[in-house]
């Protein structure tokens, strides 16, 4: 079996970015505590627990100890508490989401309604939903649309959550428009898509071309890891999501030649360097013997090329 690694995958530059910034904090200042899980994996939060970093669900469990903002970030009145509170704070919120939260403030200020287009229960979006002044309102899917109150001000900011693909977007954006066109004055959209998402899921449609068969890794809560699935399985491939090496199926693999594997931005190297040498273990011996047949380094991962 020959296995093929989508060129973009695993850790964004935001998620390692927030793990380096919390990994130096805890060492620096003794262990601290983490608002929320890190990212969207286990494995991580795991490892980032045995450097003294223990995450809290809320702020009634802050302590004495540092408390760090995790890459989704959090909203405005949370990092308003944690000031009066005079806690120290480790901010890691991924740059690409505090643009979000910018925009979502400003738009508001501007006198605009927003409307951010994502998960209403999704960290991020709950955290740029709570810089409007309560003047924003998550719809996830075109469909809720029609759910908005009748009375919005006719000025519209359209947001996305940073890890919702261009074409849902766009789709999103045209629904929109088709729906409410008469109580529109003004519609101003900010393209609050993330490049390490968007070009993740390129690498992950691209790479569905070239196998019969893909994993996909990541957290289960991870929402740019579903819609890595998502896109794949829109190309006609069968399709598994997985969260680690051992949820591997060995029936999976029947009748497949070509596997591919992608993962998402919080899923870290280990993770996916576990899914692989499994993928390897399970190969059918014929399936292998077909790949070295054409050449292939005897079932070896190898990056695909995004210049099919
Ligand atoms: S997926 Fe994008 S927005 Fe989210 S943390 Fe990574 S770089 Fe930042």
């Amino acid at each position: 079996m020959e296995i093929l690694l989508a060129s973009d995958l695993g850790f964004c530059f935001g998620v390692r970015r927030a793990v380096e910034m919390m990994e130096e904090a805890s060492e620096r200042l003794g262990g601290m505590t983490s608002l929320g899980s890190t990212v969207h994996n286990r494995q991580v939060v795991e490892r980032l627990k045995e450097q003294r970093i223990d995450v809290i669900a809320s702020l009634e469990e802050v302590d004495e100890r540092p408390v760090a903002i995790t890459a989704h970030g959090v909203s405005e009145s949370v990092m308003q508490e944690l000031e009066q509170r005079d806690v120290s704070v480790v901010d890691t919120t991924c740059p690409i989401v505090t643009r979000s939260q910018q925009w979502a403030k400003r738009l508001v200020e501007e006198g605009f309604a927003v409307i951010v287009f994502g998960d209403p229960n999704h960290k991020e979006v709950r955290g740029v939903l709570g810089w409007a002044k309560g003047k924003a309102f998550a719809v996830p899917n075109i469909g809720a649309l029609d759910a908005l109150p009748d009375d919005l001000p006719t000025r519209i900011g359209v947001l996305s959550q940073t890890t919702e693909t261009e074409a849902h977007f766009a789709e999103f954006v045209r629904a929109l428009l088709e729906r409410r066109m008469d109580r529109i004055s003004e519609l101003r959209v900010i393209n609050t898509l993330c490049n390490a998402t968007t070009s993740q899921q390129a690498a992950a449609q691209e790479l569905a071309h070239q196998v019969d068969l893909m994993v996909v890794i990541g957290g289960r809560e991870s929402a740019n890891t579903r819609h890595l699935a998502e896109v794949a399985r829109e190309e006609g491939v069968e399709t598994h999501h997985v969260e680690s090496a051992d949820e591997l199926r060995p029936e999976w693999l029947d009748g497949h030649e070509r596997v591919g594997v992608t993962a998402g931005a919080s899923t870290p190297d280990d993770a996916i360097e576990a899914v692989v040498a499994r993928l390897r273990e399970l190969a059918p011996a014929p399936a292998q013997a077909q790949a070295s047949a054409n050449g292939s380094k005897g079932g070896e991962a190898s990056r695909a090329s995004r210049n099919r």
